[in-house]
């Protein structure tokens, strides 16, 4: 078989009949008939005989196959192909089929994700605070009452809207129950029960209100307008710092849009949906916002889905599985952050949800808007070479000035005498803060991190000399790739300094957390990790804590440095700067460079300056000295050179194959056997088999192999034939999973 790409010929097609929330579970299958092959592909309706009175039924083509073991006298052919005019569910079923194709899966499972159970509800009852005074008795009462945070927070919200639906209020200003109980019955708030579908919230009137755009942003405006008259759908990508101005811009284009009777969906990582982005829309759009959140049960998901069927919302503002609202007539998806992670699944299909907006827009006739400070390299390359139009928004508008970034060289605080965590310009800053009852987020930089092996003296880090990514130490001391399974024997001394410091970096938030205690005794801290957000009202609580100024300090990982606005914190610490960066993972620079942008814009929110100090061993490294100077640009063009150089994505495209078993000589030869079988058909290149960076998750062995190419449909292809090949060894079905140009860790 070679890569060039061929249409095959199909004898059967499996096809789902009527397809309804109930029952996508069961294919059934039928014989193509030689003069419909060149029209049915997976997605294609057709029209069947079904059941003992042969009752012509429409369905679905939802995979073709070439063998089938219903025997020959039971097997009945396809009638017709129904018109190329694709209905809503075609739609659907024609973006799962596209998914399934591009990504790896079943189709029940690409199914599954585009189209939301159906499951009965009860109607809900929605909550409205209501402001009772006037701005001047709130005014008087904040005044005497400086120590309420949380009834304070509540009250100027008020003093900005009237009227504000409560699950705003609790889920993004984190209001304690105790402020409406108290404000209640002080007469400030009336608590509105109205009956409303769940999902939207009911706001009476939709103000009239945008303002006038900067040159920059109309030329964003006015282009895209152009082009969406004309009929000429594309992807955009507005490039701009944070307080660019990008929200007004997708506002004013969803204003366009909903205009021409078409609607918008946009996605949001859920972690940086703040209450005044939330606000800002439902102030422009009012009740024709319906808000998805992981708080929304499956029947609220549901509910939100036939509102919009029924065109009762134009605009659904929510994560990456806000994508499959099923509008009528979609004319804009808008993603916010689009470099952000979350908008790829980490489970099957493993879909990009950037990449599923494009093909689901091409469908729709719609057009997409992707817009970050800090651009996917990804995306701007296909930007830089045509493939979406870009646009750069230079300025700032909210008028608060650039945080000052300065670098602290923790070997030369070694060097020094300096053993501490925190560098000594750290230390002086954070007892100027203490001492201005300012606050300070203390950010502890381990994303993806699995023990690498640096040298505390130099800066040094062990890596592969194969693949250019950190080596890991394991229990057995031992240092191993996860990318093609090179093993070593760990150093006792630095092999570029001679220093007996070299290590396996292990600190984490807790030891930090101690140490700060300790240095600070009379500082109250908070800490932010996975093990104390487990629960999901705990991250709120926290967030809620910190805002309420309980504590001076917050300690945590990088859910720190996304999201909410604190006013109070002039005072950024990135503790270990370069953690990041030597994770078993291409993608390390680029996330590095993104968390430090980040973490830089945390500080300085409010109307004081903010200090930023970002510690590292290699203050040298681009992916470090480019964020100290916010240079996008200059990242980019160092980060694309050595993804082309290594044929990482976007210079081409990657497909990780994960096996996995209880049994690890099984599962390590099934993964050997699928290599093989790639081999000896395919001129290809195969990375591993190899450990995966976690080897075993719950006494489940886990296997990895690569394959890179220039061609996504070669690794398609790839694909297909392992597919085919684990079709016909069941029980291993579903212990392969296919993850294509992987974000996360390869
Ligand atoms: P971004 O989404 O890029 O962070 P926003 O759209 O939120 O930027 O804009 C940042 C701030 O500037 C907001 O408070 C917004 O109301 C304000 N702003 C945006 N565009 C304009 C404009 N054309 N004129 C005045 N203020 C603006
Ligand atoms: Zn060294
Ligand atoms: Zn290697």
């Amino acid at each position: 078989m070679d890569l060039g790409g061929h249409v095959e010929n199909f004898s059967y097609a499996k096809v789902i009949i009527n397809i309804s929330h109930e029952s996508v579970d069961r294919p059934f299958t039928y014989i193509i008939p030689e003069d419909l092959k060149s029209r049915v592909d997976i997605g294609t309706a057709v029209t069947v005989p079904f059941g003992a009175g042969n009752t012509p039924k429409k369905g679905y083509v939802v995979e073709l196959t070439d063998t089938t073991d219903v025997a020959a006298d039971k097997l009945k052919s396809i009638a017709e192909v129904s018109d190329r005019d694709i209905s809503l569910s075609d739609k659907r079923i024609a973006l799962a089929a596209w998914m399934k194709r591009n990504y790896g899966s079943t189709m029940i499972a690409a199914l599954k994700t585009v189209i939301p159970v159906k499951e009965k509800v009860k109607e809900s009852v929605k909550k409205t605070i209501v402001r009772l005074k006037s701005p001047e008795e709130i005014r008087e009462y904040i005044a005497l009452n400086k120590r309420n945070a949380s009834q304070i927070r509540l009250l100027t919200a008020l003093l900005d809207e009237e009227r504000i639906p409560k699950s705003i209020l609790d889920d993004k200003l984190h209001i304690a129950p105790g402020a409406y109980k108290k404000l209640s019955e002080a007469g400030f708030i009336d608590i509105c029960e109205n009956r409303v579908l769940r999902g939207t919230v009911n706001l009476d009137v939709a103000h009239d209100f945008h303002l006038d755009l900067s040159p920059e942003q109309q030329l964003v405006v006015d282009s895209v307008r152009k082009d969406f008259d004309a009929g000429v759908n594309n992807t955009y990508l507005i490039h701009g710092i944070t307080g660019s101005g990008k929200t007004e811009v997708y506002m004013q284009i969803i204003d366009d849009v909903i205009r021409r009777g078409r609607q918008a969906i946009v996605l949001i990582p859920e972690i940086s949906l703040t209450y005044q982005t939330l606000m800002r829309f439902y102030k422009r759009f009012g009740a024709r916002v319906g808000v998805m959140n992981s708080t929304l049960s499956k029947g609220e998901k549901y509910d939100l889905f036939e509102q919009a069927v029924n065109g009762d919302i134009d605009i659904v503002i929510g994560p990456r599985s806000a994508l499959f609202t099923p509008f009528n007539n979609l004319g804009i998806i808008i993603i916010d952050e689009e470099h952000e992670n979350s908008y790829k699944s980490e489970t099957m299909p493993k879909y990009h949800a950037r990449e599923t907006a494009i093909e689901l827009a091409r469908m729709s006739k719609a057009s997409v808007i992707l817009g970050s400070a800090t651009p996917s390299i990804d995306s701007y390359y296909r930007a830089k070479t045509g493939e979406y139009k870009l646009f750069t928004l230079t300025r700032r508008l909210t008028g608060h000035q650039l945080p000052n970034v300065t670098v602290a060289d923790l070997r030369q605080e070694l060097r020094e005498g300096n053993r501490s965590i925190l560098s000594r310009d750290l230390q002086a800053l954070i007892e100027d803060r203490l001492n201005k009852n300012e606050q300070i987020m203390l950010f502890l930089n381990r994303r993806g991190v699995a023990g690498f092996v640096s040298c505390r003296a130099c800066g040094f880090v062990v890596k592969c000399p194969h693949c250019d990514v950190s080596l890991s130490l394991h229990r057995n001391g031992k240092m191993v790739c996860h990318y093609c399974g090179y093993t070593t024997d760990s150093y006792k001394t630095c092999p570029r300094c001679g220093s007996k410091y070299i290590l396996g970096f292990k600190a984490g938030t807790e030891q930090v957390e101690e140490i700060v205690n300790k240095m600070y005794p009379k500082a109250r801290t908070l800490r932010m990790d996975a093990d104390t957000t487990r629960k999901k009202e705990s991250y709120e609580e926290i967030l809620s804590r910190f805002l309420d100024h309980e504590a001076d300090i917050l300690i945590g990982t990088q859910m720190i440095v996304k999201g909410h606005d604190f006013k109070n914190v002039t005072l950024m610490g990135v503790l270990a700067a370069d953690m990041s960066l030597f994770a078993a993972d291409y993608r390390a620079p680029e996330k590095t460079f993104d968390l430090l942008t980040q973490a830089a814009g945390r500080a300085g929110r409010g109307d004081k300056p903010g200090d930023v100090v970002i510690q590292t061993y290699q203050p040298d490294h681009y992916a470090i000295s480019f964020s100290v100077t916010q240079d996008y640009e200059g990242f980019y063009e160092e980060e694309i050179g050595y993804r082309d150089l290594m044929d990482y994505p976007p210079a081409a495209h990657m497909l990780s194959v994960l096996v996995t078993g209880a049994d690890e000589k099984a599962c390590e030869a099934l993964a050997t056997n699928l290599v093989q079988g790639i081999r000896e058909h395919f001129k290809i290149l195969v990375i591993g088999p190899a450990p995966a960076t976690v080897s075993k998750i719950n006494d489940i062995y886990r296997q990895v192999f690569y394959l890179k190419h220039k061609s996504y449909d070669a690794l398609v292809q790839i694909k297909d034939f392992l597919e085919e090949a684990l079709s016909s060894r069941k029980q291993f079905k579903e212990n392969v999973f296919f993850d294509f140009d992987p974000q996360n860790g390869v």
